[in-house]
């Protein structure tokens, strides 16, 4: 079996993404300071994780005088949805409904988000499916465990 490992934006890179998608070309010295108030990060650290983003090939870099210059090259709303995606990846696809009702029960939302989550739903309720098919793998959900019960 071949294992392709595909580089992932750590939680912590992900703060340093965030700063770069905002303010990019970016010196390490404004995420640093952008950053320092929020994490308790010394200015060494952030410069190892910027490392890690390069060598990833999620952020370019290009001198600029005696300081370099951070852009990045992966898009932020590609780079969430391939997050917002691998949360409901590592759930039992029968429980992705109710994780998505936890999210957001759990977020603080305006009327504008409501309606666009309605709009979501009214359009999914089109094509919603009787009941939804569990691909897990023996021992990583109860879905087999109550099947093998029902036969
Ligand atoms: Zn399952």
């Amino acid at each position: 079996m071949q294992i392709v490992s595909t580089p992932k934006i750590s939680d912590a890179e992900w703060e340093i993404m965030r700063v770069i998608w905002t303010n990019e070309p970016v010196t390490s010295r404004t995420i640093t300071e952008v950053l320092s108030e929020k994490m308790d990060w010394k200015a060494a650290t952030i410069k190892t994780l910027i490392g890690r983003l390069v060598e990833k090939g999620f952020v370019s870099t290009e001198a600029n005088g005696n300081r370099f210059l951070y852009s990045a090259l992966i898009s932020e709303e590609e780079s969430m949805r391939e997050r917002t995606g691998s949360v409901l990846q590592h759930v039992c696809s029968t429980k992705v409904g109710a994780t998505l009702a936890e999210l957001i029960s759990q977020s603080v939302l305006s009327k504008e988000d409501i309606k666009l989550l309605e709009r979501a739903v009214s359009e999914k309720a089109m094509d919603a499916v009787e009941t939804v098919q569990c691909h897990c793998l023996h021992g990583q959900c109860d879905c087999h465990a109550n099947h093998e019960e029902e036969l």
